[in-house]
């Protein structure tokens, strides 16, 4: 190993592995990374994170460039002499590998063109990110030269173990919230708003599909505040700078979705300005148009009380530009009926609302207090049999609006995903259209399908034409 003071380039010579990569079978051969180090010390913390990473899970180092498998350079982009040396050592390590992942503050600049600088010069680099990018660097590290085999690691498979049917799957963008409202707990609980970088939640998505996964439901307290403890810092995905924000994050998952032909759907998402973006996405059919938001109420005395985020936001024009925007659009929401203090004419109007918004699918608690919330302190606590009357009264309500929607749709053609299908379908399944994320809202019972050759497969999509609403469920006739 050895220093180069004004540039501080540290070139890596760990002793070699003692295999030689002739002499013995490719899957016991270890393979063998080159890294160079260049710049300040945070950058050399960088470099240390990845190579600790690198030796953690198998690989090797090498101490040349042409005996390696593949080339890391850790650059600088603070001055010009910083920049030329950078991208001289790149050029280096192309020439005498050709397999390189370039990583660090020279990875984050822009060209002329807008694209990174480092492409523009040296477009056949592996991959490009910026700094304090271990996990993007291990990534590109993975798809390039994959991992020494682990008997004990290698057990799990890439996607980890997961508790749903192998077609669905929860994505967790982050834990905790930073609101406060009064009847809930979970920031006690939890603590603060903590976003996933946004390049982890990516590379779970990836794998996801890859692995069959066919509907991704992104989860969170607050999707929409996705990022804001990042201050939206720019992460990196697949060597290109990405925003930490949850448009950004739409787009991308809707990019990764689409050659696996699989579904993104939205959870939690509260109606801040910026959601309006996400509409687009929908309307083409890039992102399910489903919109999971938790309203709880509509009186803007009780949302004050609840201590409600966004609850300045005009709801019912909001809704009314989103449907505009994407005519397809399901909105899911829960509310609280009987909140401390809660007037018959606050509740009128929450069924005002309710009516109004025509929300397809609604569901309603009674008011129920939790300990340790500081809704128990609010006075005017309603006996529980008020309590329960008020939410009966608000499904009533929400359960008439659904009936309608379901009715309306009755003679349409939809895709289903089939969730269960005894013998290939033969007798029939069941399965659920966009308008329906598993376990909450409704599903679609499946006919057996007309057609002798037509089967029906878990996780799989099918066309089916709608013959009847039956409560909260459809019944289809698969095409
Ligand atoms: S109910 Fe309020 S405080 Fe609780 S997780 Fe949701 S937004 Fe955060």
């Amino acid at each position: 190993m050895f220093f180069g003071a004004p540039g501080h380039f540290i070139k890596f010579a760990v002793k070699s592995n003692a295999y030689d990569s002739g002499t013995v079978p490719e899957a016991a051969r270890i393979p063998k990374v080159a890294f160079a180090s260049l710049g300040c010390p945070k950058a050399l913390s960088d470099s240390e994170l990845i190579l600790t990473q690198l030796r953690a899970e198998g690989y090797d180092t090498s101490n040349s460039y042409a005996g390696a498998d593949l080339v890391i350079v850790n650059t600088c982009g603070f001055i010009d002499d910083a920049v030329k040396e950078s991208l001289d050592t790149i050029g280096e390590a192309l020439a005498e590998n050709g397999k390189v992942i370039v990583t660090g503050c020279l990875g984050a600049k822009q060209g002329a063109s807008g694209e990174s600088l480092v492409r523009e010069m040296h477009p056949s680099v592996l991959a490009v990110t910026g700094p304090h990018a271990t996990n993007e660097v291990m990534d590109a590290v993975h798809r390039h030269t994959p991992k020494p085999h682990d008997p004990f690691a290698d057990l799990v498979p890439p996607q980890g173990v997961r508790l749903t049917p192998k077609h669905y799957a929860y994505l967790k963008i982050s834990e905790g919230c930073n609101h406060r409202c009064s009847f809930c707990i979970i920031p006690s609980m939890r603590g603060d708003l903590v976003s996933r970088s946004i390049g982890d939640v990516l590379r779970e998505a990836e794998r996801l599909f890859e692995a069959g996964v066919k509907e991704l439901l992104v989860i969170s307290q607050d999707t929409s505040a996705y990022g804001v403890d990042l201050r939206h810092r720019t992460g990196f995905w697949d060597g290109r700078p990405v925003r930490t924000h949850m448009t950004e994050l739409c787009e991308r998952l809707a990019r990764i979705a689409e050659p696996h032909g699989a579904w993104v759907r939205l959870h939690y998402v509260y109606p801040y300005p910026h959601v309006d973006q996400v509409l687009p996405l929908m309307a083409s059919g890039a992102i399910l148009p489903y919109l999971d938001v938790p309203f709880q109420h509509a009186h803007p005395d009780v949302l004050k009380r609840m201590k409600r985020p966004a609850n300045g936001e005009k709801n019912l024009e909001r809704l009314a530009r989103w449907r505009e925007a994407c005519p397809e659009l399901v909105v899911r929401s829960t509310f609280i009926a009987g909140f401390p203090g809660e007037t018959e004419a606050e509740f009128e109007h929450l069924l005002d609302f309710m009516r109004e918004a025509r929300i397809d699918r609604a569901g309603c608690f009674a008011y129920s207090p939790v300990p340790g919330a500081s809704a128990n302190e609010l006075p005017g606590m309603l006996p529980a049999d008020v309590r329960e009357e008020r939410r009966a009264r608000f499904m009533a309500v929400a359960e008439a609006v659904s009936a309608e929607k379901l009715k309306a749709r009755v003679g349409a053609t939809m895709q289903v995903l089939v969730d269960k299908a005894p013998a290939l379908g033969r007798k029939g399944g069941t399965g659920r259209s966009y308008a329906d994320a598993p376990e909450i809202d409704g599903v679609v019972h499946l006919l057996p399908p007309e057609k002798a050759s037509k089967t029906l497969k878990v996780g799989e999509f099918t066309r089916a034409r709608i013959v009847a609403a039956q409560g909260h469920d459809l019944v289809a006739q698969p095409i």
